[in-house]
């Protein structure tokens, strides 16, 4: 099963694995080669990475509590939505 498609399901289920490396070998390229052929995933896996660094950057003097997260979280879906309806 070396070429099997990855569904968006299983790829959203995975994308945080994917962003600790904490899927196998096999796993992550399946992850891969569904983010390059599915623009809605990548992008959603792109905005994932994003909090995941701006979390990161907070946690180095403190861990980050949930409520800041979902803030981070919130500020950029917003943006998300001000630029689509720019568009
Ligand atoms: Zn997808």
């Amino acid at each position: 099963m070396s070429e099997r498609a990855c569904s968006c399901n299983e790829a959203l289920a995975s994308v945080y694995d994917y962003l600790d490396a904490e899927l196998n070998a096999g796993e992550a390229q399946a992850i891969a080669g569904h983010l390059q052929s599915c623009s809605p995933c990548a992008e959603q896996f792109r905005m994932e990475q994003m909090v995941k660094a701006l979390v990161q950057r907070t946690c180095c003097e403190e861990r980050a509590p949930e409520t800041l997260r979902v803030r981070i979280v919130a500020q950029i879906s917003e943006v998300r939505i001000t630029y689509r309806r720019d568009l």
